[in-house]
């Protein structure tokens, strides 16, 4: 993604990896069969294999500029992670912070990270192995976490740790999640939080409990970061489709409905955590329903 402006904001993304990852039917149950071949015209082979139609992922965070602030939108999977059950996920080697360098930003330099929700694959860059410990990555940042969403996962993770089961998200909250609170960076805020003027949470539940997406906005212009609000732009074609990842599938339609009308056929520019290079645009409507126009 090049850089983008909103308004007197710069965005850039830090990439960790992208390519051809899941079947529609796996990702998107309930996809109608012919979604993709009826909207083929903008989803290949930008979002869409043409080769076996497995949808493009991509992995990344995005670096918001505000002349302020620096902030960190979602931080990937991370590196030195043990994740046995999620092989491309386990142990990685990824030039993330030599990438985030490139666009000129240190560790040092982030102010503040938001992690739209605790998934594993949005928390995995708070934290990074140092003489055997999980520190926080990013020194001198506060890390925001809608007291909604660690609430519910630390609920669970108390839960799973009692019954001895499986670790939690894949051991991303203990690794990830928790050495930052442990070493008092976390800042619990409400789901409509401002981290300074024009940038704000906004409540997005439904893909997780307290998933939430940050607007922002300078001299007129406006992005939204959404997460997994969306994990690919077909559904953009059918709003109502939830991922097989949503925890309530039925209040995460609503949510996705309602960001999708709202900003289509707006200026707004989207940047979704998963979408593929170039990654961001605008919505149109399309037919019944949208599509992602660069
Ligand atoms: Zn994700």
């Amino acid at each position: 993604m090049k850089p983008q402006q909103i308004g007197n904001f710069r965005v850039d993304r830090v990439l960790e990896g992208e390519g051809p990852y899941f079947k529609l039917d796996f990702l998107l149950p309930g996809a109608a069969p012919d979604l993709i071949a009826g909207n083929a015209d903008w989803l290949k082979p930008r979002f869409v294999d043409p080769a076996d139609d497995r949808l493009i992922l991509a992995f990344q965070s995005f670096v918001l500029r505000t002349g302020r602030h620096t902030i960190l939108v979602d931080a990937c999977t991370g590196n030195d992670k043990d994740r046995p059950q999620r092989p491309n996920w386990h142990r990685q080697k990824h030039p993330y912070l030599d990438r985030m360098r490139a666009i000129g930003v240190a560790p040092e330099a982030i102010d503040f990270v938001f992690c739209t929700h605790l998934h594993a694959d949005h928390v995995g860059w708070n934290t990074k192995l140092e003489n055997g410990r999980w520190v926080p990555t990013f020194p001198n940042a506060r890390y925001l976490f809608a007291k909604r969403e660690y609430e519910h996962w630390e609920k669970e993770h108390r839960a799973a740790v009692a019954a001895g089961g499986e670790p939690l998200a894949h051991g991303s909250f203990a690794d990830s999640v928790l050495p930052v609170v442990e070493a008092k960076r976390a800042v619990f805020v409400a789901s409509d939080h401002e981290i300074e003027s024009g940038v704000h949470l906004e409540p997005a539940y439904g893909h997780t409990p307290g998933n939430c997406v940050l607007n922002a906005k300078s001299a007129g212009a406006q992005g939204v970061f959404i997460g997994d609000v969306m994990h690919t732009a077909v559904q953009l074609a059918n709003p109502a489709l939830s991922s097989c990842f949503c925890s309530d599938p039925a209040e995460s339609a609503k949510t996705r409905t309602a960001l999708v009308e709202r900003h289509a056929e707006t200026d707004t520019l989207l940047f979704a955590c998963h979408f593929p290079t170039p990654v961001t645009g605008r919505i149109r409507r399309r037919g019944a329903g949208f599509m992602l126009a660069v």
